[in-house]
Parts: structure tokens; sequence; C-alpha cells
């Protein structure tokens, strides 16, 4: 193999571009385009920015992957790591064992919980925290004399990760069947999409009140007594960005206490202030058994997860561990010490800077110039609460017709987006916004002139495709 490839489309590829091309097996990417397409590497970041091999500058309007809170190079937590690194690099949680970082990280996450007499678990990706609720929701019933309730409830178009366990659990297809996933017993049931799914005519209550009566339905469909818990992101993030409507969680809440369910959040994309509080489900009305987070936790900067559990939850798991002869679930890397000290000093950023004040804000002044695209051919829905958005685009704003899915419209929006130096994220058509906490207004102002900028480009573009 050389390292001084040739793409198929003739266009030689050098460097670290090469070694890409040829050796890097990516995530959640095309594998057969990525040769063509090639890498876009980046080398460096600065504040909101990242930068390219070829030193082009980006606003990185997703913070990465919904994760970089704090943009690139903070330098608190550079030195929080770098510190630890010195002190402690490794230490794990097994056997009784803990490091300071780990164990101080842990009573800082518990007094931000909404929940009553937290406990915190430690793992390193969304993932891997996703699969650690529906461990512990297993044993939870087990403990409890139950051990018939397996099933999970998930809904269309979450996305709860990349394990055997998180793919199964999320709703969207190209997730299973390249790999024969779903796994069985996982039950699944509509998420409340209004912009498309409620019928017309139908008010936000009697929608919402259908799809609760449907999740009745189907538990007693299945039995209550096999169902372990149930699983939903307050807002989605990657099935679309979408919003619930007022009263859903309360309402689906009502009805997982009656059959003994448990409600796990998954907190990965919203916790630590997205929503404009410290969690998603203080915004959506959502009382949780176990909330899973990730991402913000450390701003990005150190791979790092958690799963806050429930008092009640907590007492069960501990009393069926003493008589079991242990909790036998944990990671090597759970508590990372270096990821722990990352977290620490970016909780202590979020506290100083009033995390959902700020992003309470920094959502106004977003929300406000995105209300200004209403009118733009391509917008159909623009969604959101908080820093973060959707922005649904469409055939035909009237009728909310979408585009033909081979014309890539988000495709062609996003690429548009980056040739004027931001990051966007496309999700089918709808395009996510989920920028760091540092920009100012004026950066939040700028970022959605330059997505507007690219949105009249691909209009201009289909035009003239149209008329050849
Ligand atoms: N849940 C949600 C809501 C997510 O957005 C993600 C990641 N985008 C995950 C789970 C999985 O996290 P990870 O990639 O760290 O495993």
């Amino acid at each position: 193999k050389s390292l001084n490839g040739v793409y198929p489309s003739g266009q030689p590829l050098t460097g670290v571009g090469s070694a890409d091309a040829l050796y890097h097996l990516h995530s959640q990417t095309n594998l057969q385009s990525h040769v063509t397409q090639g890498p876009l590497v980046m080398v460096r970041g600065e504040g909101p920015y990242v930068f390219d091999e070829q030193g082009k500058r980006y606003l990185e309007g997703m913070g990465g992957l919904w994760c970089a809170s704090l943009g690139f190079s903070d330098q608190r937590l550079v030195d929080a790591a770098t510190i630890q690194m010195k002190k402690l690099p490794y230490y794990h949680t097994f056997n009784h064992r803990s490091s300071d970082t780990a164990s101080m990280l842990a009573a800082k996450v518990a007094s931000l919980s909404p929940m009553p007499d937290p406990r915190v678990f430690f793992a390193t990706s969304g993932s891997e925290a996703n699969d650690s609720m529906v461990k512990m929701a297993w044993s939870y019933h087990i403990a409890r004399g139950e051990p018939a309730r397996r099933k999970i409830i998930a809904r269309d178009r979450a996305f709860h990760g990349s394990t055997v366990m998180g793919a199964s659990l999320s709703g969207l297809t190209n997730m299973h069947a390249a790999f024969g996933l779903p796994l069985e017993g996982i039950v699944r049931v509509a998420c409340p999409y209004p912009y498309r799914d409620a019928r017309e005519g139908e008010s936000e209550i009697s929608y919402v009140e259908r799809l609760v009566r449907d999740l009745e339905d189907r538990i007693a469909e299945e039995g209550a007594h096999t169902i372990a818990a149930f699983i939903a992101e307050p807002i989605i993030g990657a099935g679309g960005v979408i919003v619930p409507p007022a009263g859903y969680f309360e309402q689906v809440q009502q009805v997982l206490k009656r059959h003994g369910i448990l409600m796990l959040a998954d907190e990965i994309i919203c916790g630590f202030g997205r929503t404009g509080n410290w969690f998603g489900s203080q915004t959506f009305g959502m009382t949780p058994d176990m909330m899973a987070c990730a991402k913000g936790l450390s701003s990005g900067y150190a791979p790092i997860s958690c799963v806050i559990v429930h008092g009640e939850v907590f007492e069960t798991l501990q009393r069926h561990s003493g008589k079991t002869g242990g909790f036998g679930h944990g990671f090597t890397y759970s508590g990372h010490p270096l990821s722990a000290a990352v977290a620490l000093e970016a909780l202590a950023i979020y506290e100083e800077m009033d995390l959902p004040a700020r992003s309470r804000h920094l959502g106004e002044v977003l929300h406000r110039e995105l209300g200004r695209l209403s009118d733009h051919p391509l917008v159909g829905d623009i969604r959101g609460t908080g820093f973060i958005a959707g922005i649904e685009l469409v055939a035909d704003k009237v009728g909310r017709m979408p585009f033909d899915a081979t014309l890539g419209m988000g495709a062609q929006v996003e690429r548009a987006t980056r040739s004027h130096g931001l990051i966007v994220r496309s999700m089918g058509d709808v395009i996510a916004l989920s920028p760091p906490y540092i920009l100012d207004d004026a950066q939040v102002v700028d970022m959605v002139a330059t997505l507007k900028l690219a949105l009249d480009d691909v209009v201009a573009r289909n035009l003239l495709t149209a008329e050849v």
C-alpha cells in the first residue's frame, strides 16, 4: 500500500489524508464513499473554532458531536488534565478501590442531580452508560423477585449508542439491518413528532393522549410483567432534534409507574445544560429512575460517562449485591482519574458561568435568529429548547413534503456551510446545531447568518441544476 494514494476521482492524496483513507476504518461513515471523498482532518482547536490540515478555520456549530461545551482550548481543562496525569494517571474502581478524583466527581454529579439520594456509576462512553442502565434495570427486577421483566421499551428515531444493546435500543434503521439487530426483547413505540406525525386537526393534547394510549395497549399486549424499563432522550438528538410536546413525559410516566416499569433517561446530549436546565429531565417533567450522561460532563475533553441512579433503585441493588457476592458490572476505565479530573473542572466552570442561565440566554438568541429563517423556501420546521436546534428542510413548506432522499439536501446544506467555515450536522434533511456555550451573542448571530448563506447557495445550485 502506498501512502501516496490516488483517489478514484484522480485527485492525489498525500500525508495524513492518504493514511486515513488507506488505514482508518471510520465510525458511522460510508466506508465506500470515504475512499473517494477523503477525510476532513482537524489538527487544532481555538475557542469555538477548529482548523483543518490546510489551515481553514471552522466555527464548530455542533461542538464536535454535541459535546465540546467549552470549545476546544480551555486552559483550565488542559491544566486539570496535566496535573492529574502527573499525580495519578490511572486507577480503578473495582473491589472497593477508587481515586480521589472519581470519589469527588461522584459527589459533585450527585449534588447537581435532581434525583433523591442518588449514586453515580462511571463508564467511558454514552453507549456503555446506556448498557449499564439496562443491566441495572434487569438486576433491580431480579433483586425484587421479578426476573421475567427483561424487555425494554424504546422509541422510534431514538439514538442510544453503537454497542450491541445501544444499537438495539436505537430506533434508526441504518443501525440494524447490516448487523442483524435489534436483539430480542426491544419493544418499539412511537416517539412524539408533532411536525410529522400529529394528524390533521389533532390538538397537541389529543396527540399526546393517543401516544399514551398506544403505549398502554402495547404494554398490555406484551404483558407488563415482562417489561423492565422504558428508555428515552428528553430531546431526541440524532433522530432529528425532536422536542416532546407539553405533558408527554408526565403522562408516560404515570403509565410506567402503574405497571412497575422503570424510566431511564438518556441525558447524553441534554445533560449538563443543553436544554436550559442542568438536565433535560428537569425541562420536560421527567422523574427518571436512572439517567445516563456523557459528552458535556467533560466538555468532550476526556472520555467519561455516568449513570445517576435513584436512591431507591440503588438500595435494591445494594441489598442484592450483599447477598450475591457483589455487583458484577463495571469497566477498567470506570471513573478514570484523568477524565474525572477534567470533568470536575468542567463542572466547576459550568457552575461559575451559571450554565443553565447561559444556555437559556444563548438559546433565546439562537432561536430568535433562526426564526428569521422561517420564511426561507427550504425551511419547514425549526425546533429546540435551550441551546440546541434542528432545522427540517422540506420541498414544500405548506404540505410539509420532504425532499426526495436521493437529492441529499441535508448533506448539500452541510457541505455548503462547511465551505463558508461553519460546521453543522445533517441527519437526513434535519440540520442540527449544538454549539459551545462560549459563543457570544454576536457569534451566534453570525453563525445563523452563515447558515442562511449556505441555504441560499443550495437553492441557487438546485435551481441551476433544474434549468439544465
Ligand atoms: N445516547 C445519545 C442520546 C447520544 O447522542 C449518543 C452519542 N451521540 C449516545 C447515546 C452514544 O454515546 P457514545 O457514542 O459515547 O457511545
